[in-house]
């Protein structure tokens, strides 16, 4: 990597040349610039707002799920046959999902050599179980920190090879080449630094990995750690196209401190109860829509294994009525909702907690992992007792006070789209880990991380291949994107100028809570088209209105713009979705053909209009960008899950010859 200072405008710019800038660093950027590095692409930097920030080490659940092929004795399991349950989540293409069925071994061991502990028994099994959307037991979890662990692992792999890190660096700009057909280099803040004037970071490089997680900073009611924003704006805004972006998961998390709520924690069975703002009236609302004890008390248990709101488990009383009633008590009726763990479920027509009350299978479950015991928090206990520690840990003792929750967005299964070797449509450019849209409606849970860590690898391995030269040196990025890097230059002298910074957290704010009401559980066209013109409207004075005084609020000021520029893409996809017969599916309600929701959630007369996938908008992908300051919208046909050709000699004279990294 070379280094020098070039003078630009009134700037000093910090400049460095190297062959791959790896933004970000979560469990899918160390995993793509460990892999680069070992593969023998060592001239690589990291550029990541805050070390240690994002989703991967900071976030997980009960029991955080890995998803990778079955790998223990009595799962008979396949690359096809994962492959094809990836596949059928509808909306994902098949030679995406082959490549993460493919990839997933390769990425699963890597972790297992570097350390993260996924329990084996004395034969060396990887015992599995059955996660959401999952048909075999391909799932596995070294707790509930799985991700943190991999972050700490793969981050020791990277402090190991050396990999030089630019931290507390938030990139603000993707710069490309003058057609805007290939990424060519980044802009960054570098926050560490007091003087605007000295703050600015360019890195000419020939690729970039952008792994910047999900688009956490958008919503209001989220399951995302505080510490991770996304900042997806700027790849749009470089010509990247997204897609799926509508498809993310929504479900039960804690709001004091986030956390999902899916496992254990249900399948405890505590009570759920609202109260008025003050804290009056307490009610056990799930009572009024719950005809029996057993039904209420199995719901609540299979929202443990079905976590994400799902609008084909609301009827008879399923386990996603639970986030639709939390949901109402919280938006309509401006109550706020917690899980008891001291206390089960109260009387409900007459009956009260007992086993004989129970379902067979919610019985069987709890005699099996001997948790048969007789408060919620027992249970828990029972089951897992690190997930009653981990609230402990973070100020928490669910053993005194009640949970406040919330139905949260915790993941974006959409995001940029990318080759089968995770490149997007802007060469150089390869997304990684959630900011990569490989998923599509459906996905198992665990999936995620699978795809983070298969994708990266095969970025990797492609970079390392066919774009190893070494990047031309700053003058030539200026000269290629100067225009790109005077404009950012330009804002931030103006937000300076300025120098107020009070109106951002105000804009950040109406970003948020318009995203969360019209981009959450429940949708509808009118909300959509109300949000996305006033979203067109922002997007038009927000850059005047933005301004800075420091180094840090100059960053704040720039991912404000980002986060809405992200909103604005977002929106536009749902509402077109929506406009063009999109049904419910995923983990959301379009309320269009019912206009309003029943009083009573859970009559049996009402049907939510589910996605049948007989409507193009429903079977086809829709792929979003931004192109000459405007949205370009489309619809791409699902690509099959290829026929492969493994004759082995082939295969070999292939790989041998270099022969395989087409698309
Ligand atoms: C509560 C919760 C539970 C989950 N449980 C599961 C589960 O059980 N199984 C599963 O598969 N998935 C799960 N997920 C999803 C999964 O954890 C994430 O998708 C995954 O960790 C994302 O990893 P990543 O590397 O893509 O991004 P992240 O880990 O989010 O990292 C993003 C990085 O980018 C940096 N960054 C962002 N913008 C910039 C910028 N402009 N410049 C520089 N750096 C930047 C951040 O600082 C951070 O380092 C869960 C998510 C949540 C929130």
């Amino acid at each position: 990597m070379n280094t020098e200072i070039k003078k630009f405008r009134n700037f000093e710019i910090t400049c460095h040349t190297v062959n791959t800038l790896v933004i970000g660093s979560g469990a899918a950027s160390l995993n793509a610039a460990a892999s680069l590095h070992s593969y023998g692409q060592k001239d690589l930097i990291i550029a990541t707002s805050k070390w240690g920030g994002g989703t991967s080490n900071n976030a997980g659940s009960d029991k955080q799920t890995y998803y990778k092929l079955s790998l223990c004795g009595e799962h008979a399991d396949s690359v096809a046959e994962m492959a094809k349950d990836l596949f059928s989540g509808h909306c994902m293409h098949g030679d995406i999902a082959l490549c993460e069925a493919q990839g997933s071994v390769e990425a699963f061991m890597n972790l297992v050599r570097l350390g993260v502990p996924f329990p084996q028994d004395k034969y060396g099994g990887w015992a599995g179980y059955k996660t959401d959307n999952d048909p075999r037991s391909r799932a596995t979890s070294a707790g509930p920190y799985t991700s943190k662990l991999m972050f700490q692992v793969l981050a020791g792999e990277v402090k190991r090879k050396r990999i030089k890190v630019l931290d507390r660096h938030q990139v603000i700009a993707l710069l490309t080449d003058r057609s805007r057909s290939k990424a060519v280099g980044a802009l960054a803040i570098n926050m560490k630094t007091k003087d605007p004037l000295k703050a600015f970071v360019l890195v000419s490089c020939m690729n970039v990995i952008l792994g910047t997680g999900g688009p956490a900073g958008i919503y209001e009611t989220s399951v995302y750690p505080v510490s991770q924003s996304g900042s997806v704006g700027m790849a749009f805004k470089a010509g990247a196209t997204g897609q799926n972006l509508g498809e993310s998961q929504f479900g039960i998390a804690s709001v004091k401190f986030r956390w999902n709520l899916s496992g254990s924690y249900q399948q405890a069975i505590p009570s759920y109860f609202s109260t008025e703002k003050n804290g009056r009236d307490k009610r056990e609302f799930l009572n009024d829509s719950f005809p029996d004890f057993l039904s209420l008390t199995r719901a609540i248990f299979l929202k443990g294994n079905q976590w994400p709101f799902d609008p084909r488990k609301i009827k008879n009383h399923g386990s996603s009525l639970i986030d639709l009633l939390v949901f109402r008590e919280i938006t309509e009726k401006g109550r706020k909702v917690f899980l008891d763990y001291t206390r089960n479920p109260s009387i409900l027509k007459g009956e009260s907690f007992s086993f004989e009350n129970l379902d067979r299978d919610v019985l069987d479950f709890l005699a099996k992992s001997e948790a048969l015991k007789d408060t919620p928090l027992e249970r828990l206990i029972a089951l897992n007792s690190p997930a009653y520690f981990l609230y402990r840990e973070h100020g928490i003792d669910l053993a005194r006070e009640p949970l406040q929750i919330a139905v949260g967005v915790q993941h974006n299964n959409g995001g940029l789209k990318g080759n089968i070797w995770w490149e997007s449509d802007l060469k150089h450019l390869f997304p990684v880990g959630e900011v990569n849209g490989s998923h599509g409606v459906y996905r198992p849970g665990g999936a995620a991380l699978n795809s983070g860590q298969a994708g990266s690898l095969r970025a990797a391995k492609y970079i390392n291949a066919k774009y190893n030269a070494p990047a031309p040196g700053p003058d030539d990025l200026i000269r290629e994107s100067g225009e790109q890097i005077e404009s950012k230059l330009i804002q931030a002298e103006m937000w300076l100028k300025s120098g107020k910074s009070s109106n951002n957290r105000l804009f950040l704010k109406k970003i948020r809570r318009r995203m969360s009401e019209a981009g959450g559980v429940i949708r509808s066209l009118e909300k959509a088209k109300t949000a996305l013109a006033e979203a067109e409207e922002m997007m038009k004075y927000l850059p005047e209105k933005t301004g800075a005084g420091s180094v840090k609020e100059l960053a704040e000021a720039f991912l404000l713009n980002d986060h809405c520029m992200t909103h604005l893409v977002y929106l536009d996809a749902i509402k077109t979705y929506i406009e063009n017969g999109g049904r419910s599916r995923g983990s959301y309600l379009v309320t269009e053909n019912e206009n309003r929701l029943p009083d009573d959630l859970a009559d049996h007369k009402w049907e939510p209009d589910l996605c049948r996938y007989d409507r193009e908008i429903e079977k086809d992908i829709l792929e979003i960008g931004f192109r000459n300051e405007g949205i370009v919208k489309k619809l791409m046909k699902v690509r099959e899950i290829p026929v492969q050709d493994l004759w082995f000699e082939k295969v070999w004279k292939d790989f041998v010859q270099d022969n395989i990294y087409g698309c």
